[in-house]
């Protein structure tokens, strides 16, 4: 009997090991982790650098409280964190995880406003689909429905605006006038909320797993940009599953040549060897709030020195295996071998994403984008086929999570040509195996 509870009662095989991209459970079979976790070890498991920065650290301390020591690993890593940010964002505020970051961001960014003696700004826009988090403040800008209703009554709903699902719509990403299209969206809903009230919109410059890896618009990301500029409304982009190189570029915003005022991170950011996270914020927006008083916010574990050392260490592994530009070119050769699976599978309905953070999404008819039947629960069906067959994959409903599937795949920045293969060939059978279970019911 386990006395462990988690979200379902469904149970996994125990695992026993990991190197690479290859993962083995107690019974000696082996698994190659296609979604990196939840998109998290980007540098892949047991990197044997990463386990020597954290022996030597764990040799010398693996706690001192950050109001009692300042660390080095701390400092080392903050300002490493800091270099590989736009100019101007080099303050860096340490936390266990994404959720803890978000909360971070947002309670930051409202004790700007009263720094700059802004009271009125509170409101905090974010998108549906997203999701920020499972706390109840970064559930509030949770924009997915299954995850957020039975809070509403514990929480300050926050304004949403739709995410720019152009493939849904009928319009063409590659068009300036849909981004426009979308991003106006933004400016409209500053205006309905009242422009003196908003305090920040929080938006994923590659949609997670909430939209399945979706990228934004031609000129979308530029324009919510100067639109936060022009009414006073602070960016914040939650890089939790797109930084540390997923998409291609160290920060997503890259892609854009965008200056948030802040950035959050986690993830792949320690990759998966302790918990951590961080957020990234512009030096000014900190100075008004460190001389309006302090930052009245800080978790016990903050800035713990062997989570440093690992974060510290896990950056630094990027840059020498070249894993940014890693992502770029096996992200592409992914997808085109992504691509061919959706001329050879009709279910497959799109393809997307950016770098290696790819999905494909099932559709029941490509030219109406309608979704399979939900009860066919077809996402789940094909994470259990390849989880079988030794392949993990990371699967949610993407229509608001009540109806339609994709599936993300996502393997470590380490991948070469071969594991692209295997994962390809893994998928082929898997979704040849699951359109075969799923046409008795199709054909009703
Ligand atoms: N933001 C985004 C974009 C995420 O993908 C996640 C996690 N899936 C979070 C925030 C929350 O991170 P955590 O689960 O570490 O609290």
């Amino acid at each position: 009997m386990s006395h462990l509870f988690y979200q379902t009662s469904q149970r996994r095989p125990v695992l026993d090991q990991a190197r690479g991209v290859y993962m083995w459970d107690v019974d000696g079979k082996r698994y190659l982790d296609g979604s990196s976790g939840a998109m998290v070890c980007n540098i892949g498991h047991s990197n044997e650098h990463v386990l020597y920065a954290m022996r030597r650290q764990m040799e010398k301390s693996t706690f001192g409280y950050r109001l009692h020591f300042e660390t080095e690993a701390s400092e080392e890593l903050a300002a490493k964190t800091a270099a590989l940010c736009p100019e101007g964002m080099n303050k860096v505020f340490f936390v266990s995880g994404g959720s803890e970051a978000v909360e971070s961001a947002i309670k930051l960014a409202r004790q700007h406003a009263l720094a700059v003696g802004q009271a009125n700004r509170w409101k905090i826009i974010s998108r549906s689909p997203s999701y920020h988090g499972c706390t109840l403040g970064a559930l509030a800008i949770t924009g997915y429905a299954p995850l957020t209703e039975h809070f509403a009554p514990m929480m300050r709903e926050m304004p949403k605006i739709p995410a720019p699902r152009a493939y849904l719509d009928g319009l063409d990403p590659d068009d300036p006038a849909t981004g426009a299209h979308y991003a106006a969206m933004l400016e409209a809903e500053i205006i309905a909320q009242g422009p003196d009230t908003v305090l920040a919109f929080v938006v994923e410059p590659v949609g997670g797993a909430s939209t399945g890896a979706l990228v934004p618009p031609v000129g979308y990301m530029e324009a919510v940009q100067d639109i936060c500029r022009r009414y006073g409304v602070l960016l914040i982009l939650d890089e939790v599953m797109t930084g540390a190189g997923r998409t291609g570029r160290f920060l997503a915003l890259e892609h854009w040549g965008l200056s948030p005022d802040i950035v959050v991170l986690s993830k792949g950011f320690a990759a998966g060897y302790v918990p951590l996270g961080a957020i990234v914020a512009r030096d000014d927006l900190v100075r008004a709030v460190m001389e309006g008083g302090g930052f009245l916010h800080g978790f016990t574990y903050a800035g713990n020195p062997l989570a440093c050392a690992a974060g510290a260490a896990v950056i630094d592994e990027i840059a020498r295996l070249g894993l940014v530009r890693n992502a770029e070119v096996m992200g592409a050769a992914l997808r085109t071998r992504l691509d061919s699976l959706m001329t050879r599978h009709p279910i497959i309905g799109d393809v997307r994403g950016k770098g290696l953070l790819l999905a494909f999404e099932f559709m029941a008819d490509r030219d109406s984008k309608a979704p399979l039947p939900a009860r066919l629960n077809a996402h789940q069906r094909l994470v259990d086929i390849t989880y079988e067959l030794g392949l993990i994959v990371y699967s949610r409903r993407t229509r608001d999570g009540v109806a339609g599937d994709h599936i993300m795949v996502c393997p470590p920045l380490i991948v070469t040509e071969q594991h692209l293969d295997e994962i390809t060939d893994t998928l082929d059978a898997a979704l040849t195996r699951l359109a075969h279970d799923l046409a008795p019911a199709l054909s009703e």
